[in-house]
């Protein structure tokens, strides 16, 4: 998963990329670039790690122009090293291009290894690098047109801004898996994963890009493009709304926070029972668990509390103590749950480790009874398009029903949302949902993986360096 930001015409472009990557850190935390141009030039700085940890104000300062890109990584393709981060750029005969893309393509690999046969070198193992060595090769006139060439190439999930020595260009793949907005800041244009980096900046939301759209933004006018074929349907990623994206954004035409307290009511009517309090897994399940609280009538209290203050990485205990690892984290307020009955509301279960570990927690705190409910329903397959989940294999739901679940997790009870309750509360949403990490339902089958089926839906094969290619 990844984070976008974009820039057309302000004279602060660097900084405000660099402020609104930071509203959209929880999109990925390995890697953070910004590229910006001065409509002759581009410049570059990429870094590990946090944005406020790999960019400073010496090097906003070294990345002048009135344009910017800017893209926070979370590997979902391709390994931790600088050489993925992004934006990736490029020198054609055409100009500078620099392209910062969220999402996975699901024929990456069969792409890379053409592009490669042909003589191409990558030099990262991203997916999203297929991109842009497409748009170098391709014979297309303009960079816009060639991005057009490149981007009818690839399969999957692509939400990406590029820019070129004068444009800001977007493009949406026509499933709409992934989100992206535009925005506006006085005269200049804004674009970003989600609301939440807009609102951090003042920008105004002007509206979605839409599945399947390509946005060009020169010398401040915006130009519309469908140059693809539409999907038949919309997939955009209910996950986004159940887990990934910020609660204060506005996605797919929805409140992220109203929505989650959406599924904890369904939950609370596919589910009920008696218990003394709400307890939220902090801070997945917060919405969720408030909206259980308010359909049940069963008081929320916060008495799971988590560390604010712990690093992703830290060190290890010894095998003989490594029960504190959870409790690094997380404590369970013992003065609050010693004698109750516990609802515990998380957002979602994936391997199901860590609730293990915060189910057992509750009841050394003395709790009488833990029961669970989860915002989602089972997590049975893995993702394809761009969140980072693991293996079917790894994947509890998939293993093991849910009255086995409840036994691993040792609670009282286990309730998971209906796929029908997910697909009712998705209703509300503007555009049509993928929900196949809980349905098996793919949308776009893959070419890299022969587990799944084949779709094209793009355009007809086109030619790469003389030769036809119908990948
Ligand atoms: S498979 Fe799941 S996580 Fe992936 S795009 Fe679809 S809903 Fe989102």
């Amino acid at each position: 998963m990844c984070g976008i930001f974009g820039v057309h015409g302000h004279p602060e472009a660097a900084h405000l990329t660099y402020l609104g990557l930071y509203a959209l850190q929880h999109r990925g935390q390995e890697s953070a670039g910004i590229v910006s141009s001065n409509g002759h030039e581009q410049y570059v700085h990429r870094a590990m790690g946090l944005v406020a940890d790999g960019i400073t104000e010496k090097h906003l300062r070294q990345l002048p122009g009135r344009h910017a890109v800017g893209h926070v990584r979370y590997s979902t393709a391709g390994g931790s090293s600088l050489r993925n981060a992004q934006p990736f750029c490029a020198t054609t005969d055409g100009g500078s291009v620099a392209i910062a893309h969220n999402g996975n393509l699901v024929n990456a690999s069969a792409i890379r290894r053409e592009l490669e046969g042909r003589g191409s070198i990558l030099t990262s193992t991203s997916d999203s690098e297929v991109i842009v060595h497409l748009l170098a090769r391709s014979r297309e006139g303009t960079l816009e047109d060639r991005l057009i060439d490149a981007l009818s190439r690839v399969k999957g999930a692509f939400s990406l801004a590029m820019l070129t020595d004068d444009a800001l260009v977007l493009a949406r793949d026509p499933w709409g898996f992934r989100p992206l907005v535009l925005g506006r800041l006085g005269s200049a244009w804004v674009a970003a994963s989600e609301t939440c980096a807009l609102d951090l900046i003042g920008a105004e939301y002007e509206r979605d890009v839409e599945p399947g759209e390509m946005v060009v933004i020169r010398r401040g006018r915006m130009r519309t493009l469908r140059p693809w074929v539409m999907a038949p349907r919309q997939a955009f990623c209910i996950f986004e709304h159940i887990y990934f994206a910020r609660p204060d954004s506005n996605v797919a035409g929805q409140n992220v926070y109203a929505f989650r307290k959406e599924l904890g009511r369904i939950l609370a009517r596919e589910h009920p029972v008696s218990a003394d309090m709400i307890v939220p897994v902090l801070d997945s399940g917060n919405a969720a668990a408030l909206g259980y609280a308010e359909e049940s009538g069963i008081p929320y209290e916060a008495a799971l509390v988590r560390n604010q203050y712990v690093k992703r990485t830290f060190i290890e205990p010894s095998q003989s103590i490594r029960d504190f690892r959870v409790r690094i984290k997380h404590n369970a307020s013992r003065g609050m749950i010693a004698g109750r009955r516990v609802v515990l509301v998380e957002d979602s279960i994936v391997r199901g480790t860590t609730l293990l570990k915060l189910v057992d927690l509750i009841r050394h705190a003395g709790a009488t009874e833990v029961h669970v409910r989860v915002s989602s329903p089972p997590n049975t397959g893995p993702c394809h398009y761009g969140i980072d989940t693991p293996t079917r294999e790894e994947l509890i739901a998939h293993r093991h029903s849910v009255e086995e679940i409840r036994r691993i997790l040792g609670a009282d009870s286990l309730g998971y949302l209906s796929l029908e309750g997910l697909r009712r509360a998705s209703e509300q949403l503007k555009h049509g949902i993928c929900d196949a990490c809980f349905s098996d339902d793919y949308p776009v089958l893959s070419e890299d993986d022969p587990e799944l089926p084949q779709l094209s839906l793009f355009r007809p094969p086109i030619e790469v360096d003389g030769e036809d290619s119908d990948t």
